[in-house]
C-alpha cells in the first residue's frame, strides 16, 4: 500500500429543502401517494414551460458563499439528454458549461489538522423520478421526485484516503445542515455521493486512471467501497495490468464493487442550453443579502467553542458536529457559567437519551434552562452528582422542573448534621470488626463506612459532611 497513493474526488448530490420543485409549483413532500405531486412541467408534457424556483437559487448561492466559491454572473441551464423511464422529458435540466459557482474550498478537519479540499463547481439540476419493480414482472414509475431541486458539489482530486473522504463528506453535510438547506440523510437519499478514485505510485505527479463508484448510502459504505476499490486497483497495477475507466456499483452485501457501465463522455449527452430558460443572473443586492444571512459555520463555531468556553477539541467536535446540539449547549451555558460541565453532561448523559430516542437536541423534551437548573442543584450541593445522574432519565423524558422534582421526591441531600450523626453512629455500632481494623491502620475502610452510610440514606447524604463525621467518630 505505502508504495502507492490513492487520489479521490467526490461528487455530492444534495437535495434542497424547498417546498416546491425546481421548475414548477409541485410539492417536494416525501412519502406521498405515487404520482400525486406532478404537473405538466415535471411530467414532461410538450409545451409546458419551466420557471426557476428562487428559493433553490438562494440555497445554491448560500452554499457557494459558505464554500468560498465564485458565483458566476451568468449561469446557464442545459439539457442533458438521455432516455430513462423515470425521466419523462427525455433530458435532465442541469448546468454544464456555466455552472452556478466555481473555484471554492472546504477545510476538512482531519486528526486535529485542517486539510483544504478544492471545490471545482457547484451546479443546480433537477432530480429524476423513481422506478419501482413490482411482482409479476411489472414495473411502475413514480414521478413525485421528478423535478426536485439538487445541488451537485464537485470536489477537486484532493482527497487521499477513505478516512479523509468520510471527513470531507461529514464536513460538507454539516455545512448544508447549518445552512438549513438540506436534510443531509444518506439513508433517505437526500445526500448522495459518487466517488472517483485512482491510485498512482507514490511521488508520481500524473494521476492514474480513475473509476467512479456509485450506490453508497452511508458513510460506512463509502469507506468500505473506497478501501475495496483502492486495493483492487493496486492489485491490478502490481500484476502489470491496467485500470479500466468505468462506473462501478458498490454491492453492500458482498462489500465489493462491480462494473455498471464503461467510460462515458460528456458528448454522449448532447448537452445544449435549454431554450425555455434564460441564463440565470443573480443581482448584487440579492447576493449581499444572502451573504448577510449566512449563519456562523461549523469550523468557526468549533474555534470559538475552544476559545470562549475552554472546551477540548473533542468536546467542541461533538457539539459543533450537530448544529442543534451546539445551539442547545450555548443556551444552557448562558444559564450556567461552567461551560465544561454543561458540555460533559450533554455529550454523555444527554446524548445517550437523545440517541435512544433518535431525536435531535432541538426536539429534546428537556430544555437547556432545565439542564442548567439541574447542574445548579449539584453545585449548590442540594443533590449529589450521583443522584443527578440517577434522576436524569426521568426529568429528561418528561421535561420536569429539576428543583421541584427533587423536592417532591425527597431527593434533596441530607445536610442535617444531627441526622447524619445518628446514621454514622449506627453504622459504626453495626460494624465493630471493621472499626477495630480501621483503628489498627486499615484506613482504606473509610470508603466501606461511607458506602454503608450512603446505603442507609439512599445516596442522599452529603458526602463531605459524612466524611467529617466518620473521621471524628473513628478517630475521636
Ligand atoms: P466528469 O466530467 O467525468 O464528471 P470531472 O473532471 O468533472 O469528470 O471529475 C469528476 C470528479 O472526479 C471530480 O471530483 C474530480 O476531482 C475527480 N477526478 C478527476 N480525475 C481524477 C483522478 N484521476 N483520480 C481521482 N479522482 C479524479
Ligand atoms: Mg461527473
Ligand atoms: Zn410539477
Amino acid at each position: 500500500m505505502s508504495r502507492y497513493e490513492a487520489v479521490i474526488g467526490l461528487e455530492v448530490h444534495a437535495q434542497l429543502k424547498t417546498r416546491s420543485k425546481l421548475f414548477c409549483a409541485c410539492s417536494t413532500g416525501f412519502g406521498e401517494a405515487p404520482n400525486t405531486n406532478t404537473c405538466p412541467v415535471c411530467a414532461g408534457m410538450p409545451g409546458a414551460l419551466p420557471v426557476v424556483n428562487k428559493r433553490a437559487v438562494e440555497f445554491g448561492v448560500k452554499l457557494a458563499q459558505a464554500l468560498d466559491c465564485r458565483v458566476k454572473d451568468n449561469s446557464v441551464f442545459a439539457r442533458k439528454n438521455y432516455f430513462y423511464p423515470d425521466l419523462p422529458k427525455g433530458y435532465q435540466i442541469s448546468q454544464y458549461e456555466h455552472p452556478l459557482a466555481e473555484e471554492g474550498r472546504l477545510e476538512v478537519p482531519v486528526n486535529g489538522d485542517n486539510q483544504e479540499v478544492r471545490i471545482i463547481r457547484i451546479h443546480m439540476e433537477d432530480d429524476a423520478g423513481k422506478s419501482i419493480h413490482g411482482a409479476e414482472n411489472t414495473s411502475y414509475v413514480d414521478l413525485n421526485r421528478t423535478g426536485v431541486p439538487l445541488l451537485e458539489i464537485v470536489s477537486g482530486p484532493d482527497i487521499y484516503s477513505p478516512d479523509q473522504a468520510v471527513a470531507y463528506l461529514k464536513a460538507l453535510r454539516n455545512i448544508l445542515i447549518y445552512l438549513d438547506i438540506c436534510q443531509g440523510s444518506m439513508q433517505e437519499g437526500n445526500f448522495r455521493c459518487d466517488a472517483n478514485v485512482s491510485v498512482r505510485p507514490r511521488g508520481r505527479p500524473e494521476y492514474g486512471t480513475r473509476t467512479e463508484v456509485k450506490n453508497m448510502n452511508s458513510f460506512r459504505f463509502v469507506h468500505k467501497a473506497l478501501s475495496y476499490e483502492i486495493d483492487r486497483q493496486i492489485d491490478l497495477l502490481e500484476d502489470g495490468e491496467e485500470v479500466v475507466q468505468e462506473t462501478l456499483l458498490f454491492d453492500e452485501a458482498s462489500g465489493e464493487t462491480r462494473s455498471m457501465r464503461g467510460k462515458e463522455e460528456a458528448h454522449d449527452y448532447r448537452y445544449f442550453p435549454d431554450p425555455d430558460l434564460v441564463p440565470l443572473t443573480i443581482p448584487e443586492r440579492e447576493r449581499q443579502k444572502w451573504a448577510r444571512e449566512l449563519p456562523e459555520l461549523p469550523l468557526s463555531r468549533w474555534r470559538r467553542f475552544i476559545r470562549d468556553y475552554a472546551l477540548s477539541e473533542e468536546l467542541a467536535d461533538t457539539l459543533t458536529g450537530d448544529r442543534s446540539l451546539a445551539d442547545y449547549f450555548e443556551r444552557a451555558a448562558a444559564c450556567f457559567d461552567e461551560p465544561r460541565t454543561v458540555a460533559n453532561w450533554m455529550t454523555s448523559e444527554m446524548l445517550r437519551e437523545l440517541n435512544e430516542r433518535d431525536i435531535s437536541a432541538a426536539q429534546s423534551p428537556f430544555a437547556p434552562e432545565q439542564l442548567a437548573e439541574l447542574l445548579g442543584l449539584v453545585r449548590q450541593e442540594k443533590i449529589s452528582t450521583k443522584i443527578a445522574k440517577q434522576i436524569f432519565p426521568e426529568v429528561f423524558a418528561h421535561g420536569l422542573d429539576p428543583e421541584s422534582f427533587v423536592q417532591e421526591k425527597g431527593y434533596v441531600q441530607i445536610t442535617d448534621e444531627s441526622r447524619l450523626e445518628e446514621v454514622v453512629r449506627e453504622v459504626l455500632a453495626e460494624n465493630p470488626d471493621e472499626v477495630a481494623s480501621y483503628k489498627q491502620g486499615k484506613k482504606k475502610l473509610m470508603s466501606f463506612f461511607m458506602g454503608q452510610v450512603m446505603k442507609k440514606t439512599k445516596g442522599q447524604a452529603n458526602p463531605k459532611l459524612v466524611d467529617q463525621l466518620l473521621r471524628s467518630g473513628l478517630e475521636g
